[in-house]
C-alpha cells in the first residue's frame, strides 16, 4: 500500500538539520495522511548518514538512499523522484528553508485537483543580495531566451502528483534543471506562496559554481538563442568587413595608400576573441550532447533502507 504522501529530501553534510527537519514534518502534516520521507544522501562527507541511519532505525516510514559520491542537488531529486511511490510527492530542501508548515497548504490544492504545485518564495530577505539580484537576473534572460515563463522564486520545492512523476521520470537528460522541464510537462499547475526561512543551521552547499553550472544547464537545454547570437553577430561583422575590405583593396591600388599595422592587429585580435567566445557557447552545446551520448548512469546508489 503506498503511502499518500512521500517527500523527498536531499541531503549534503547537512548534519545538525536532519532531526529537526524529521521533527517539523512530523508537526506540519496532518495526521490523517500516511506519509514517508526520503533522504537522498549526496555523498555527505560530515555523520550525515550515521544521523540518516539511527533515523531509520527508529521509524519505518524514513526512508534512505546512499550516494557513492557528490552527483548535485538535481540529480539527487530524480533518485528520489525514481524510488518515491507516495501518491503525491513533494520535494524540498533539508535544510528547513523550505517552511514544512507550508505543506498542508500545498496539500489544499492538490485536493482540489491540481497535479503540480509549485512554491514560490514571496521574500528576499533571507537571501543574500548577490543570489537575489543573480537569480532575477537569470530568469530574466531565461523567459527572453528561452519559451520558458518561469516564477521568479520557484526553486525546487513543490509538490507532484505520482502521474507527474511516472512521466517525469521518463526523462533522463544529464545536465537537467527540473524546474524548467517541470514547469514545461503541462498537467494542473498551481502556485503558493512561501516564506523562505534562514538556513536551520550549516552553510549553503551550492557553491557559486554550482549555481553556475545550474544557470548554464538551463539555458542550453531550453534555448538556442546563444548559438543564433553567435551566427548574427558572424554575419553582421562579416558583411562589412567584406566591403571594407573592398574599399582598402581599391585605396592600395588606385591611391597607392599604406596599410597600418595597428588597425590590422586590432581586427585581428578582435576577431580572435569573438571566435573563441562563440567555440566556447558551441562547446557548450556539443558538451551536453556528448554527456548524452555516453549514456552513463545519472547516478551510482551504494545502499538503500527500508
Ligand atoms: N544539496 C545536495 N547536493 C549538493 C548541494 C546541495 O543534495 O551538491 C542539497 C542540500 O543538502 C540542501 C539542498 O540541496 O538540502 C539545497 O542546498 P543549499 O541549501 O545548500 O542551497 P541554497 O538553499 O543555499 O540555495
Ligand atoms: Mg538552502
Amino acid at each position: 500500500m503506498p503511502a499518500d504522501i512521500s517527500i523527498i529530501a536531499p541531503v549534503y553534510n547537512e548534519e545538525a538539520n536532519l532531526e529537526a527537519f524529521f521533527t517539523n514534518l512530523n508537526e506540519a502534516i496532518p495526521p490523517s495522511y500516511k506519509w514517508e520521507v526520503w533522504f537522498i544522501d549526496d555523498g555527505s562527507t560530515d555523520s550525515s548518514p550515521e544521523i540518516i541511519r539511527a533515523l531509520c532505525q527508529k521509524n519505518k516510514n524514513i526512508k534512505a538512499i546512499f550516494f557513492a559520491k557528490n552527483f548535485g542537488h538535481q540529480i539527487a531529486l530524480t533518485a528520489g523522484l525514481d524510488h518515491a511511490k507516495g501518491r503525491a510527492v513533494i520535494t524540498m530542501d533539508s535544510d528547513l528553508q523550505h517552511p514544512p508548515e507550508s505543506i498542508p497548504a500545498m496539500l489544499t490544492e492538490w485536493a482540489g485537483g491540481a497535479q503540480i504545485v509549485f512554491a514560490v518564495r514571496d521574500n528576499t530577505k533571507e537571501l543574500s543580495w548577490f543570489k537575489r539580484t543573480t537569480s532575477s537576473l537569470f530568469y530574466k534572460i531565461l523567459k527572453i531566451i528561452s519559451h520558458l515563463d518561469l516564477v521568479n522564486g520557484a526553486a525546487d520545492f513543490r509538490l507532484l502528483d505520482q502521474k507527474v512523476v511516472a512521466y517525469l521520470i521518463q526523462y533522463r537528460e544529464r545536465d537537467r534543471f527540473l524546474r524548467g522541464i517541470i514547469s514545461d510537462i503541462g498537467f494542473r499547475q498551481k502556485v503558493i506562496a512561501y516564506s523562505e526561512k534562514p538556513r536551520h543551521a550549516g552553510t549553503s552547499k551550492y557553491s557559486l559554481f554550482k549555481m553556475l553550472r545550474l544557470a548554464v544547464s538551463g539555458i542550453v537545454s531550453f534555448s538556442s538563442f546563444p548559438l543564433r547570437v553567435c551566427s548574427m553577430i558572424g554575419f553582421s561583422i562579416a558583411l562589412p568587413s567584406m566591403l571594407y575590405a573592398g574599399a582598402i583593396i581599391y585605396d592600395k591600388l588606385v591611391n597607392g595608400a599604406p596599410t597600418g599595422i595597428a588597425s590590422i592587429l586590432t581586427g585581428v585580435f578582435f576577431i580572435g576573441g569573438l571566435q573563441l567566445i562563440f567555440i566556447g557557447v558551441l562547446g557548450e552545446y556539443l558538451m551536453t550532447i556528448f554527456k548524452e551520448v555516453k549514456q552513463r548512469p545519472l547516478y551510482c546508489v551504494t545502499e538503500t533502507i527500508n
